[in-house]
């Protein structure tokens, strides 16, 4: 109670801090209500991606609430995915903290496990990014979002990789999530603009050291919680709110940590995932399939093939679960097509992602110093149109659910422009606030009005350039 009285002490002072400190320590206290919520969750996550993927196909007559596997792709793909998204907008990780079964796994294997220690290639930056890339070319090429045993092979194939994880590393731990989850750098990069977060007081953790007790903490996503600025790394379990007294969930501007981002914390590998990985390598996965000129350029490749030879890539003889096989349905790739499918993803992230590079690295170096690492924070700024990329491009499934259901969803295309055109503003101002801040702190020297003028129109060009990247997917 002590600590507890401690925390709400710290916040600022208001209805919604105290509310929200109060919130932070009952997370706290009542772990175990978490920990049941979890299992649940663990339960029904068994359910949806198990069963389906041994069910036959669902008739196209199916709907959502007299067939188990509609109702599972509506679950996964046309629910979970894309709010699991917005959630990091909103409350941060708390999704991986408080819900996600493959947490809660990795995490109960590792008490079990053989507890080892976690070795420096498992801490590779790059992780985050390779992790994210392999998995989304690998779930076009299986068709993760249409068919359950892909859903399976992909989902299911990441959770035994989590438990796994969780057997050999750690104690009590959720290395798998820190370090190799596929999402985990999207979320990271993600909750930078979540307006609430756990925040430490570091005047008052010196200052209460001994006089305080502590509870002992276990943060099973391995954050160095003294040093925690933000929630980026933090999975919003709440146990270690009340910690000396310095620690309570609190609110705070969405902008602000990127804004004020030194350029000095901004990492490479993050920074390719946002150009590459969120947006590029997005933008390709989600418009391959609804782009005529994939289909022209498949016709022709088919065509000089048939001439040229060789035959087998028009071959349809790969299994399922390396490209999408299901003659049933009518629906099988050749080698031809995936390796289209592969290069178009591939081609897509380097054009779209080299654009958005180019434009960085002008806008940083009209600022002047260290322009790479100043690239690297202003790549930051575009978190909410890659996040929002993303949202865009995952509402297709829901999309083609609902039109199944009969539902007509004339709104749909103004709807995503609406949301990707706010994205870029905020984008922008985002951009705004970092130049305007690295201006006023003048650590090199003040920014003259006219490179100020042209970093933001350097930043304008590689937001449009986003824009223009979404337009067929948004307007097919
Ligand atoms: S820092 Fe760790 S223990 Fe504290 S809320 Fe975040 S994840 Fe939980």
């Amino acid at each position: 109670m002590m600590q507890s009285t401690a925390a709400v002490a710290h916040a600022p002072a208001g209805a919604v801090s105290t509310c929200l400190a109060a919130f932070g320590e009952w997370l706290r206290r009542h772990s175990r209500v978490v920990a049941r919520v979890q299992w649940i969750v663990v339960v029904a996550y068994a359910v949806l991606i198990g069963v389906p993927a041994f069910l036959p196909l669902p008739p196209d007559e199916a709907r959502w609430f007299n067939n188990l596997t509609v109702f599972a792709q509506w679950a996964f793909w046309g629910v979970w995915w894309p709010f699991v998204i917005v959630s990091m907008f909103v409350v941060g990780r708390a999704w991986c903290g408080l819900f996600c079964p493959e947490g809660t796994l990795t995490e109960a294997a590792s008490r079990v496990g053989l507890g080892r220690g976690v070795p420096r290639w498992l801490k590779w930056g790059g992780w985050p990014f390779v992790a994210f890339t392999l998995t989304t070319i690998f779930g076009q090429l299986v068709s993760v979002y249409q068919y359950p045993a892909a859903t399976l092979l992909v989902l299911g194939g990441s959770t035994v990789a989590a438990i796994g994880v969780g057997l050999v590393y750690g104690r009590g731990k959720r290395v798998w999530c820190r370090h190799l989850c596929p999402v985990n750098g999207v979320f990271a990069v993600l909750s930078r603009t979540a307006p609430l977060h756990f925040r430490v007081d570091a005047a008052a953790w010196t200052a209460n050291a001994g006089r305080i007790p502590i509870h002992p903490v276990n943060c099973a996503p391995l954050v160095r919680i003294r040093r925690m600025t933000g929630p980026s790394e933090c999975h919003m379990c709440g146990r270690c709110s009340g910690l000396r007294g310095a620690i309570a969930l609190e609110a705070r501007s969405p902008s602000v940590e990127i804004a004020t981002l030194p350029p000095s914390l901004a990492r490479g590998w993050d920074a390719a995932l946002i150009v590459f990985g969120m947006i590029g390598l997005a933008v390709g996965a989600f418009e391959w399939s609804t782009l005529r000129a994939f289909g022209e350029l498949r016709a022709f490749a088919v065509a000089h093939i048939v001439d040229q030879g060789p035959a087998w890539l028009l071959a349809d003889n790969a299994p399922w679960w390396l490209l999408t096989h299901y003659p049933e349905a009518h629906d099988v790739f050749t080698w031809l097509d995936g390796a289209l499918i592969v290069a178009w993803i591939v081609a897509t992230a380097l054009i779209v992602g080299g654009w958005v590079s180019a434009w960085l690295a002008a806008a940083a170096r009209s600022i002047g110093g260290a322009w790479r690492a100043n690239a690297y924070a202003l790549a930051y700024t575009l978190i909410p149109l890659a996040g929002v990329g993303l949202f865009v491009g995952l509402s297709g499934l829901p999309a083609a659910l609902a039109h199944s259901e009969g539902l007509r969803l004339s709104w749909l295309a103004p709807a995503r422009a609406v949301l990707l055109a706010a994205a870029a503003a905020w984008s922008m101002y985002l951009a705004y606030r970092w130049v305007d801040g690295r201006s006023r702190r003048g650590e090199e020297e003040r920014l003259s009005p006219s490179r100020r003028i042209a970093a933001l129109l350097a930043m304008t060009i590689a937001n449009a350039g986003v824009l223009a990247a979404w337009y067929p997917y948004v307007f097919r």
